[in-house]
C-alpha cells in the first residue's frame, strides 16, 4: 500500500459521529480524498447543512489522515450537489438495518420530496408504525413507534 492509499483507507474508516455503525464512506458523505506529497485534501458533503456533526467529522478526518502519515490535511465541505440518502452504500444500508435504524427508502424518484407515510419496523417488519417525533437523538433521525411490537426505533431521514 502506498502512503497515499494508507491515508485514503484511514479517512474512509472514520465513523460518522451520529451514526457510528457507519463510516463516512459508507454513509456517502466522503466525496473525495486526494493525496499529493503527503498533503491530503478531503472533500465531504454533510448529510444536510444543519447537521451539527460536520465539525466533528472534519476533526476526525484530520486526526485519521495525520495518524496515517499525512503531513497536512485540508477538509473541504461541498454542499452542492446536496447529499442524498441514495449515496448510502449497500453495506451501509445493511448496517443501519442491523443497528435497528430503518434505512431510508431506495430508488426514490430523483428530485421528488419524499414524505414517508409508513416506515417498516426494523424489529418485526410491520408497516403499522407511526412517527412519534420529528427529531430523536439527533436532528438527522426521527423517532418512530411500532403499533405491532410497541418498539420505538429511529428512522434515518431521507432528504
Ligand atoms: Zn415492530
Amino acid at each position: 500500500m502506498t502512503a497515499a492509499e494508507a491515508i485514503r483507507v484511514a479517512v474512509e474508516a472514520v465513523p460518522d459521529p451520529e451514526l457510528p455503525v457507519l463510516t463516512i464512506a459508507e454513509l456517502g458523505i466522503l466525496r473525495a480524498v486526494m493525496v499529493r506529497d503527503g498533503r491530503a485534501v478531503v472533500t465531504v458533503t454533510p448529510t444536510y447543512s444543519g447537521c451539527p456533526a460536520t465539525e466533528a467529522i472534519a476533526a476526525d478526518v484530520v486526526a485519521a489522515a495525520k495518524s496515517a502519515g499525512a503531513s497536512e490535511v485540508e477538509v473541504r465541505t461541498v454542499l452542492a450537489p446536496a447529499w442524498t440518502s441514495d449515496w448510502i452504500s449497500a453495506d451501509g444500508r445493511r448496517k443501519l438495518a442491523a443497528a435497528g435504524i430503518a434505512p431510508p427508502p431506495e430508488n426514490r424518484p430523483s428530485g421528488a420530496v419524499t414524505v414517508a407515510l409508513s416506515v417498516r419496523c426494523p424489529q418485526c417488519g410491520s408497516p403499522d408504525t407511526r412517527q412519534q417525533s420529528r427529531f430523536s437523538s439527533t436532528a438527522c433521525k426521527s423517532l418512530w413507534v411500532c403499533a405491532n411490537c410497541r418498539e420505538t426505533f429511529e428512522h434515518f431521514k431521507a432528504h
